[in-house]
């Protein structure tokens, strides 16, 4: 039995603990509670540390980490037609592996034990593996021309079944139709029927941005001209995204809904029948300029929401403590005078929050005896003031891009005194080199012909 003891121990479904300690054995919460009653093991004293759960990231794309910083500045509609030429023209499946796996080696260090990542080139699992985290990789489907569904089936099942082969204990498999403007009604159809037979869970960038509103239900906007300019033919399909998604029977399958930052009343209440919930990404919506997720409506409606970073081309960072101190600044700036959402509410985002977005509340999320042991420690000696009044609220407005000192997937230590356990040098090297070569090519922006 291992024991680590901590200054702070903060479980989220129960009170922060003084001088507080966990037990692992076999990979299992054996005890949380105060040190001075912990059972007998090898004691690690952690010291003047905040320990809590692993933290729960809902949305990123782990292949797209060389992005970071690559296209900047730009206009929605470019900035997405630009990332998926690179995806195609620059990054090859190593350097996508390379991108994923620093990635999570970033994710890991910032206290991230699972991960809900969307994954074009199928990727994200084997590096989920090698890294020792947890996670669901959903598979990437593209084709707004309803003429290509079929050959996009053909394709996507012998992939989804031979990733299949490669989950494991830690990892999972889940489909993801990526968008409303880059799939079509035939399609989104057809994946829910796949995920259906082959019973795998599903998520779905949704009521992103309002380009992707008027292409929904004005057949306008440079999603529609892109669209026309290759011969197809674009019809206002729904009121809103999400109606969208409810008239093609896809909200029927509880996908885990990406974004909502444009959702309104009758949204609301078609994701709370239908039980979805959604992955709220602030720092996203914000840098991209999509603006503010009604994240007080959906909390007010019962819905289940958690925190994603998105991807590095859209953020550049991930932390999710960082990203609950914003959606709680956010929605407090947004909503003045109205009693404020409780910080404690902000960390069960972070944690608890995610892991029911991912239908694994049984499992992680919190400190909790029989759970999963999978927790992070941070550091709260760099703090001047000394944050013994509320933990909860130091965890949140005050450790948002702090390095973890301590953290474990399943009781395996994956970061030791603030360094990731077999490290691979050489990978950030080669995710630069990828970078720079993005920079270098046409799809850049500041490429120049000639
Ligand atoms: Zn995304």
């Amino acid at each position: 039995m291992q024991v680590y003891q901590a200054r702070w121990v903060v479980p989220v479904t129960t009170p922060p603990l003084r001088d507080g300690a966990v037990a692992v054995q076999d990979g299992r919460f054996a005890y949380v509670g105060v040190a001075s009653r912990a059972p007998r093991g090898d004691i690690h004293d952690l010291g003047d540390v905040l320990l809590m759960p692993g933290l729960v990231n809902v949305h990123t794309h782990l292949e797209l980490t060389a992005m970071r910083g690559f296209l900047e500045e730009l206009p929605f509609f470019e900035w997405i037609v630009r990332l998926q030429r690179a995806k195609t023209t620059v990054l090859t499946p190593q350097s996508m592996l390379d991108s994923a796996k620093l990635g999570l080696a970033e994710g890991l260090l910032a206290g991230i034990t699972t991960y809900a990542d969307t994954c074009d080139s199928g990727v994200a699992l084997d590096a989920m593996r090698e890294m020792g985290v947890r996670g669901i990789m959903y598979q990437e489907v593209f084709g707004p021309d309803p003429a290509s569904c079929d050959e996009a089936i053909a394709s996507l099942r012998p992939r989804l079944s031979a990733h299949l082969d490669r989950r494991s204990a830690l990892v999972r498999v889940g489909v993801s139709p990526h968008a409303p403007y880059t799939v079509s009604d035939r399609l989104f159809e057809a994946v829910t029927r796949l995920a259906a037979e082959m019973d795998l869970p599903m998520a779905v960038h949704i009521a992103e941005s309002e380009d992707e509103d008027r292409y929904v239900r004005d057949a306008s906007g440079p999603f529609a001209e892109g669209h026309r300019s290759r011969g197809l033919t674009i019809v206002p399909r729904a009121e809103t995204p999400v109606a969208l998604l409810a008239r093609l029977g896809v909200l029927e399958r509880r996908p885990l809904l990406i974004h909502c930052v444009r959702t309104r009343e009758a949204d609301f209440r078609a994701i709370a029948r239908a039980r979805c919930a959604i992955a709220h990404c602030p720092a996203s919506n914000a840098k991209l300029g999509h603006g503010i997720a009604p994240l007080n409506e959906w909390l007010e409606h019962g819905i289940t929401v958690g925190l994603g970073s998105d991807s590095m081309a859209s953020n550049n960072r991930m932390h999710v403590l960082e990203e609950a101190r914003l959606a709680l600044l956010a929605h407090r700036a947004r909503h003045p005078g109205r009693p404020a959402l409780p910080t404690s509410r902000a960390l069960e985002l972070a944690t608890i929050g995610g892991a029911q977005c991912l239908g694994m509340e049984d499992e992680i999320g919190s400190l909790e005896v029989g759970k999963a042991a999978d927790f992070a420690a941070f550091s709260l000696g760099d703090l001047a003031a000394v944050p013994d009044a509320d933990p909860i609220a130091t965890a949140v407005f005050a450790l948002g891009g702090a390095r973890a000192s301590t953290v474990a997937v399943a009781g395996l230590l994956r970061v030791i005194d603030g360094q990731l356990r077999d490290a691979d040098n050489a990978l950030a090297d080669r995710v630069r080199a990828t970078g720079e070569a993005l920079r270098a090519s046409a799809v850049s922006p500041n490429h120049v012909k000639g």
